[in-house]
């Protein structure tokens, strides 16, 4: 399975690669041009998650705006124009049909109210693309011996073949959120129907095996598109995506998934995975970097728990 080949970094430092950080504009002009195409842009790491605005959507006029605003040639011919533009956005309703998905645990906060803080020292670690019969049981035993809660990001036809590890998962006090059915790497520009089958099939499967209704999603490879956006929040889910991306699925050697993931910030989002092949450099990585983290005075947190399912 390819994994997040596609997703270009948002920002380097010191070799870590960081998400949510781009100036919010080239996502909004990418996204404003789907909008007044109506075809989907596919954005990975291009939406800056913090402080950027609600898009408006479905409305070509609020779209053509917002392409206009994020022009700079647009911006410095006329001040005049540039005034009037921002004046009009300002009084047009808020739609907030989609907006950036979430990239730290400030942005989760921020996007669910009622959700109380999270401590000021903790992390979310987010593990990917399982359950995986080798790998899951092996990070699972890690996790308990490190006492690290975690939100695994489950693929729907995974958990269909492997239910008792979704189970597992659950009863050491994991959460479980919706990675799509399939993991398509072209999700984001599949027609509208078989976009929602991913969804939903993938949280039929998790009421399934873990007995709860999943409310985040997070996209294959962190592509995320206007239209994924939309479908996303009309299904009660929240996109989040993740801070710190070690890349790990690419095998780059423990020790550059160690040194990435130890870059860790309180309120990060930290990605790595327990399937979509060998992950033995991930599990000796998360060996070290479990106690390091923790060592540091961070303290590993998950989602708040899910509801009960709807049946
Ligand atoms: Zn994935």
């Amino acid at each position: 399975m390819t994994e997040h080949g596609t997703a270009e970094p948002a920002r380097s430092r010191a070799g870590v690669t960081r998400r949510g950080l781009l100036w919010w504009g080239a996502a909004a002009a990418a996204l404003a041009l789907a909008a007044a195409d109506d075809t989907d842009a596919v954005l990975a790491g291009g939406f800056g998650s913090r402080g950027g605005p609600a898009l408006a959507q479905h409305n070509t006029s609020a779209a053509a705006r917002l392409k206009e605003e994020a022009s700079p040639l647009r911006r410095s011919r006329s001040g005049a124009a540039a005034g009037a533009t921002l004046r009009r956005r300002a009084h047009q309703p808020a739609q907030s049909a989609f907006s950036a998905p979430v990239f730290s645990l400030s942005d989760y906060v921020k996007r669910t109210p009622g959700t109380p803080a999270f401590p000021h020292n903790a992390v979310l670690l987010t593990i990917d693309d399982g359950p995986h019969p080798v790998w899951t049981p092996k990070i699972l035993r890690l996790l308990h011996q490190y006492d690290a809660p975690a939100t695994f990001f489950i693929i729907g036809r995974q958990a269909t073949q492997y239910p008792a590890l979704v189970r597992a998962a659950v009863s050491e006090g994991h959460h479980i959120a919706n990675h799509s059915f399939s993991h398509p790497p072209g999700l984001p520009s599949l027609p509208r129907a078989a976009m929602t089958a991913e969804l939903l099939d993938t949280q039929d499967a998790i009421v399934r095996a873990g007995g709860f209704t999943p409310r985040q999603f997070r996209a294959p490879g962190g592509r995320w598109s206007p239209q994924m956006m939309r479908l996303t929040a009309a299904h009660d889910l929240l996109a989040v995506d993740w801070t710190i991306d070690p890349r790990d699925w690419s095998r780059p050697g423990s020790q550059h998934i160690v040194e990435s993931m130890l870059a860790a910030d309180p309120g990060d989002v930290l990605l790595c995975h327990d399937g979509g092949g060998d992950r033995s450099e991930t599990y000796d990585a998360l060996k070290i970097v479990l106690p390091q983290l923790k060592a540091r005075g961070l303290q590993f947190v998950t989602l708040p728990a899910p509801q009960p399912a709807k049946r």
